[in-house]
């Protein structure tokens, strides 16, 4: 994983995705800030576009299902719900 400003790329051949993720145009309306990921499943390679707030991928647990294959996978863990410590690929 690289990371720069406001762009996290990864690459997760275990985990059977590639995506790439950024900050979304300024001006919510709710205060969040949000990421948006461009997601490509490695098992069906479906692409996908999801949005979630920073806040979970930096402290809680984002999971993105396929619609195509109905993979879960899983972006970030930061609550220990699938390893013993804290993952943020
Ligand atoms: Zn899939």
């Amino acid at each position: 994983m690289k990371e720069n400003n406001d762009k996290i790329e990864s690459e997760m051949s275990d985990n059977h995705i590639s995506f790439t993720l950024s900050d979304e145009i300024k001006g919510s309306i709710h205060g969040d800030s949000f990421y948006v990921i461009m997601f490509t499943c490695g098992v069906c390679d479906n692409k996908l576009a999801r949005k979630f707030t920073k806040k979970a991928y930096h402290e809680g647990v984002v999971i993105i299902r396929c619609d195509s294959c109905d993979n879960n996978h899983l972006i970030s863990d930061n609550l220990g719900w699938f390893e013993d410590k804290p993952i943020n690929i």
